[in-house]
């Protein structure tokens, strides 16, 4: 998806101090004093044996884009480290809920009445609670998911007043070709605008800039894990 400009150290633990590294010094030179950031480490596409390294050298919050990908790969790494965090970064279905709701702790792509409803009634049913961030397509791309920005005020309150959700804050993924700091601008004022505290941008081709501009959780795949061959 992007590109990762250096060499990727050559252990995951090396990799994992490297870009904890690049986050600390990134939060230095935020726009404002930096909250804390957390690194969501994007394991999709990668098996077991590349994710248990990251688990023993200490890292435990983790993302994943599809539900079955994940249902298959987290509860045996789960069973052995039981404190990890798993988050869902990728879109979700409303038949798919009560899976999802199993499954992870967080979940980012809240963009739509019918999830949003879904989720209420399955939350209602199982009494597990994930936090949600609501994805906004700040760039508003036909083919991408999320509430395009003016809708984004309408669908907060639908989701945090009336459903009585536990929205934590947004998320976004710039246009790939575009400059991405106009866009965590954006999405930093609209969060600001609606008393959010969380803000989930920045990828591994610009997740330093993402914490100049506010990001609380980075989500980054390629430069900790290498390239994917697909997705
Ligand atoms: C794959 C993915 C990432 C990680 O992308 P990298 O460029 O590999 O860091 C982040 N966010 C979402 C929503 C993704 O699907």
């Amino acid at each position: 998806m992007s590109s990762v400009h250096e060499q990727i150290p050559a252990t995951p633990a090396a990799a994992l101090a490297h870009i904890l590294t690049r986050i600390a010094q990134a939060r230095k030179s935020a726009v404002a004093p930096a909250a804390p950031v957390t690194l969501i480490a994007v394991s999709k596409t990668h098996g077991p044996e590349k994710i248990r390294p990251l688990l023993e050298a200490g890292q435990r919050v983790f993302g994943e884009n599809r539900v079955q990908e994940a249902k298959a790969k987290w509860p045996a790494l789960k069973a052995d480290y039981p404190d990890v965090e798993l988050h869902l970064i990728g879109p979700l279905q409303s038949n798919k809920t009560r899976e999802a709701l199993e499954l992870f702790d967080v979940i980012h792509a809240l963009d739509r009445p019918k999830l949003a409803q879904a989720l209420a009634a399955e939350m209602e049913k199982t009494g597990r609670r994930p936090k949600l961030f609501i994805q906004v397509n700040t760039g508003e791309e036909p083919q991408k998911a999320g509430v395009a920005p003016t809708e984004a005020p309408g669908f907060i309150a639908l989701c945090r007043d009336d459903l009585k959700l536990p929205v934590v804050g947004l998320m976004c993924i710039p246009p790939a070709d575009e400059n991405p700091a106009p866009h965590f601008a954006l999405l930093a004022k609209l969060a600001r605008e609606h008393s959010l505290k969380e803000l989930s941008m920045g990828m591994s081709g610009d997740f330093e800039t993402a914490i100049r501009f506010g990001a609380t959780y980075v989500r980054v795949g390629s430069a900790l894990f290498g390239a994917r061959t697909a997705h």
